[in-house]
């Protein structure tokens, strides 16, 4: 996600900072523009770039705008564009615009509410309930509506949402998904990672704090607080998989923390090899921390055709297969009658790891020792992250010898919860938690019923 207020190029600033975030979602992607009387949008299925090549930013002129690239999730599967963010709502006297990152997890029991109350909802979205919550709230203004709808739902988010005048940015009060705030000059931006303000020439601010709501506008920026300030519980898969390494989260540099993981995890498991190598692009950090404190030469032995998206951030099986394939490289001058460990960041769905060994072994690599730099993920995550039944991963259904014989490995080893956690976390104070609960099975959010 991205938003940015008080800038004369507003929509081309976005169409930048949603290119430095694709990684995080590539079914769709829309940037809505207001120039202080109306809101305009342009969406469509696809690549920022595919979406956005003949889009004419001379009819998305204004000063504030706000772009997301989808990337569905639990009970949000689909490809229709209407599902495609932000999401427009227009009315006779207002509009209003909602990007939205998380999973929303009361919003089946919310939906039906609004419906048995005549709500007509058009998405199979989450960020749709939020919106008629707001639309039907008796508060006197936008802000307090927005309050009492947030107050409302639970889960894991993180919104930017934008009327004519204004625009809303918040997180959940456990700050589980990423949100930080930078400014260009007088404008301020926001995103998802902060590798977006680099790429557009912002300075990194602050972070949005957990149950935070911050409304920008033209008289600047003032923060509420809808919701105690709970444990920060910060996404720890953010750090192992999902966001770029050049970003900061919680003021801990993404490449700096899988390195620290990789050394950690050399230190739990060695290894007699030749090699290290990493699975590019999200687990070359953590092995070449691997390869640094295991004393082993770390060497590029896997190259990714870089034009083809990631595996995982797929809406089905079939297409993530086929992705796999088409999208690594064993190098054979580098793997040949050598002795491999491979780094992998994770396993969820086993699909990437077996292809891989496979790939090594068919190079000529005479051993493959898999060492992974997280710990299994055998739970769901209701947070907003695509792996929804323990039925799909790999890690929950089967013992460690049993995976590493069926991706075909001479060994596998895991990183433990607590070396992670060294890798990540400052300090534990109330401010620098982590979920994990996707490794460990602590949530800290739970509806009942949902
Ligand atoms: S359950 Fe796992 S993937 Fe989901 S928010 Fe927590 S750490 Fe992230």
């Amino acid at each position: 996600m991205f938003g940015i207020w008080g800038h004369e190029k507003a929509a081309e600033l976005t169409y930048y900072g949603l290119h430095a975030q694709q990684h995080r979602g590539q079914e769709g992607t829309g940037i809505v523009v207001s120039d202080g009387e109306t809101l305009k949008l342009h969406k469509g299925l696809g690549l920022v770039n595919d979406v956005f090549k003949h889009a004419n930013f001379k009819e998305l002129q204004g000063r504030a705008a706000i772009g997301h690239v989808r990337y569905s999730t639990l009970g949000d599967k689909g490809t229709e564009v209407d599902s495609v963010q932000p999401l427009l709502f227009r009315s006779q006297t207002t509009s209003i615009a909602f990007a939205h990152s998380g999973n929303i997890m009361n919003a089946h029991a919310l939906r039906r509410e609004l419906e048995d109350s005549g709500s007509i909802l058009q998405t199979s979205t989450d960020t749709e309930v939020l919106a008629h919550l707001i639309k039907r709230s008796t508060q006197a203004n936008t802000e307090d509506a927005i309050v009492e709808a947030l107050q409302k739902i639970a889960g894991a988010y993180t919104f930017i949402i934008l009327k004519e005048d204004k625009m809303y940015v918040t997180t959940d009060p456990h700050g589980i998904r990423p949100l930080s705030i930078g400014k260009i000059g007088e404008a301020y931006v926001v995103a998802s990672e902060t590798s977006a303000f680099d790429l557009v020439g912002a300075t990194f601010e602050r972070e949005v704090l957990p149950g935070e709501l911050i409304v920008i506008s033209e008289e600047g920026l003032k923060s509420i607080r809808f919701a105690m300030r709970e444990q920060r519980k910060l996404c720890a898969m953010e750090y192992v998989y999902l966001s770029r390494p050049d970003s900061d989260l919680n003021h801990v540099n993404v490449h700096a923390s899988r390195k620290k993981m990789g050394k950690e995890l050399a230190k739990e498991s060695p290894v007699e090899a030749d090699v290290v190598t990493g699975v590019p692009d999200s687990s070359i950090s953590a092995a070449i921390g691997y390869a640094e404190q295991s004393g082993l030469p770390y060497e590029m032995g896997i190259i990714k055709n870089r034009y083809i998206g990631r595996t995982f951030i797929q809406p089905s099986q079939e297409l993530r297969e086929q992705g796999v394939k088409m999208k690594l490289s064993p190098v054979r001058g580098i793997v040949e009658g050598k002795r491999v460990v491979m780094i992998d960041d994770s396993i969820v769905r086993g699909t990437t790891c077996k292809r891989i060994v496979r790939l090594l072994r068919e190079a000529g690599a005479v051993e493959v020792h898999v060492r992974i730099a997280s710990p299994p993920i055998e739970n769901p995550c209701f947070y907003g992250i695509d792996m929804s039944t323990k039925k799909e991963l790999i890690a929950a259904n089967n013992s460690l010898d049993a995976l590493c014989e069926m991706i075909g490995a001479d060994s596998l080893a895991y990183l433990s919860v607590e070396g992670m956690e060294k890798a990540i976390v400052r300090d534990k104070t109330i401010h620098q938690g982590i979920c994990s609960a996707c490794m460990t099975g602590k949530y800290p959010v739970t509806v009942s019923g949902e």
